[in-house]
């Protein structure tokens, strides 16, 4: 294959309307800078194509940045990827905060950023390149066009990609060496995807979005009109934890209220947790979402927003900003303001039952597996077996359990079996025991222990293989995805119980990643990608088109769960067609 690097200087990072200054390409040992001091609207037809030649491999530092830059403002689509700080992420298989954690000093978190930091000044050090004048940069930034370059400024350009091809060799050693080849060559294939989602932008609807901010606001002014006129001002949480605490209900952090809900069931705290949620509903995803730091809109003249996309977090999945779209309330009803282009329909699959299926083929829990293939329901599984009494004195005329059921007393409501089974069941592999359980569900430790101690006879495979899991993580400080690709986390640096849950964790959440992320890169261009939500993939196709893509779309989601988990037909996916993002 050939390599070769290519960077771009331009104006900030933004892709619409954006200026080229300079444009670097280096193949073996030769760099060449290209550079126009009036913007770059075209490049040589040679170096076309290079860029759109799907044989020849691009190291790129950050496509997320250049590959949608370089398209939205000459038309150029580049193809394969070498993306080197993504590579280098996978290598380091930690992610490393942008800005210093408190807890931190400023020499330790330089320590942690020479370390592991896939940031490219980092990278070329712990290569053994040297490190450019970052100075020089901000001569690109708020340039005005017609100044010709110096000379210094088109040897920074050069700079910036003339040592990628080493470092692309090395990383390939590495990755390699480490078993994490497959991880990254998905992770390069995914930043094409990414670059297409972000040229392509995603549409919302600003009145929209602003009446539901506004409707929010509201609710919560009548919900807090509702509560008692003892307190002067409910956003005082001195005021409001007094209050309650002659009551006789003790709060004494607001982010705990709601488990504090749970146990005491007070009708004023109800609504006070009602208002609450409504208030940071309506502030949060109101105008300011609209709104990047230096007071731009994150909505382009297209009507289009393009996030930020930071393609590898911890766990595997992504992350957002400038609007950070993946934040959104998975529930809330802003997600209606978010609307495809006219003409077009959002098709929606969703792989909800990704975890219970990844743990239960994983582990060899068989009763689970062959519950998931017969389409039934593992949280009534367990919830008829752990709460006999309770579920049978439930049924009613026609339940069909362990498939979901209709019976009032068998849904997924506080307190009853479906619930609490549910809870157990996600619990386990977030770390949680007794008292989690006693925190979820306001029962007394004693039931606590005993239930969980009941629940763990019923998934010994389950137990067995996330105890495990957790062991291995904490004697050998890296865990792995329960999956083909074994992506690998490191855990360096924390606590013993942290890497202990981090190790039952990650192997379902890893796992879980990789399954979206195939998905996503084997769409056809036909249905393109615009949304990976959680564990939702999002896609646009014309009306007239959506009969198809939902075809094309289950079955592609499935193949990869099905590659994912090695077991065909465990997770199921039914793509559906809306005409908004509102959940369903
Ligand atoms: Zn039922």
């Amino acid at each position: 294959m050939r390599f070769v690097g290519v960077d771009i200087e331009s104006v900030g990072l933004h892709p619409v309307n954006g200026i080229i200054w300079m444009l670097s390409i280096t193949e073996g040992k030769r760099t060449k800078v290209y550079h126009d001091c009036n913007g770059m609207k075209k490049f040589p037809a040679d170096v076309v194509k290079i860029l759109e030649d799907p044989t020849i491999c691009k190291i790129i530092h950050s496509s997320e940045f250049d590959a949608p830059y370089i398209e939205m403002n000459t038309g150029i689509r580049m193809r394969n990827f070498w993306d080197s700080k993504l590579c280098e992420t996978v290598i380091q298989g930690t992610q490393i905060p942008r800005n210093k954690p408190t807890a931190m000093s400023e020499k330790q978190f330089e320590a942690l950023l020479q370390r592991h930091s896939a940031q490219l000044q980092y990278v070329l050090i712990r290569y053994g390149f040297k490190q450019p004048n970052k100075s020089v940069r901000q001569n690109f930034i708020d340039r005005p066009k017609g100044i010709k370059f110096t000379k210094e400024e088109i040897s920074y350009a050069g700079d910036d990609t003339k040592d990628l091809p080493a470092i692309q060799q090395a990383q390939e050693y590495l990755l390699t060496r480490d078993k994490q080849l497959e991880v990254a060559l998905l992770e390069n294939k995914v930043a094409e995807v990414v670059a297409q989602m972000k040229v392509r932008g995603l549409g919302i609807d600003r009145k929209l979005w602003l009446e539901i901010a506004d409707q929010n606001l509201q609710k919560y002014k009548r919900l807090i009109a509702q509560l008692p006129k003892e307190v002067n001002n409910w956003n005082s949480p001195k005021q409001v934890k007094e209050f309650f605490r002659n009551r006789g209900v003790l709060i004494e952090s607001l982010t705990d209220i709601e488990n504090i809900q749970a146990k005491v069931n007070d009708k004023i705290l109800a609504k006070f947790i009602e208002a609450r949620n409504m208030y940071s509903d309506a502030t949060a995803y109101g105008e300011t979402w609209l709104q990047r730091a230096d007071g731009s809109s994150t909505i382009d003249p297209d009507g289009r927003i393009r996030c930020s996309w930071q393609q590898i977090i911890n766990t595997g999945r992504f992350a957002t900003s400038n609007p950070n779209i993946l934040a959104l309330p998975k529930d809330g009803n802003q997600r209606s303001a978010i609307v495809p282009r006219r003409g077009c329909v959002f098709v929606i699959g969703d792989y909800s039952g990704q975890e219970i299926g990844i743990m239960a083929v994983a582990s060899g829990e068989e009763q689970w597996v062959n519950a998931l293939m017969r389409g039934e329901s593992v949280h009534s599984l367990i919830a008829m077996r752990l709460f006999q009494a309770e579920w049978d004195a439930g049924t009613e005329k026609g339940c069909i359990a362990p498939f979901k059921c209709k019976c009032k007393a068998h849904q997924d409501m506080p307190g009853l079996p479906y619930y609490k089974s549910k809870k157990l069941n996600f619990m386990l592999a977030y770390g949680g025991g007794p008292g989690k359980f006693a925190q979820i569900t306001g029962c007394d430790m004693l039931t606590a222990k005993v239930t969980v101690a009941k629940y763990k006879k019923l998934i010994p495979n389950l137990n067995k293989w996330l105890e495990k899991n957790a062991q291995e993580a904490l004697h050998t400080g890296v865990t792995y995805s329960a999956d083909p690709y074994h992506r690998r986390m490191v855990l360096k640096g924390q606590e013993d119980w942290m890497i202990e849950n981090q190790g039952k964790n990650y192997p379902v959440q890893g796992a879980g990643a990789n399954m979206l992320k195939l998905a996503m890169i084997s769409q056809p261009e036909s249905v393109p990608v615009v949304l990976p939500f959680h564990d939702e993939l999002v896609t646009e196709v014309p009306k007239a088109y959506a009969n198809k893509a939902v075809k094309i779309m289950k079955s592609i989601m499935e193949q990869s769960a099905d590659y994912i988990t090695g077991v065909k037909g465990v997770i199921k996916v039914n793509p559906r067609v809306a005409i908004n993002f509102a959940k369903q």
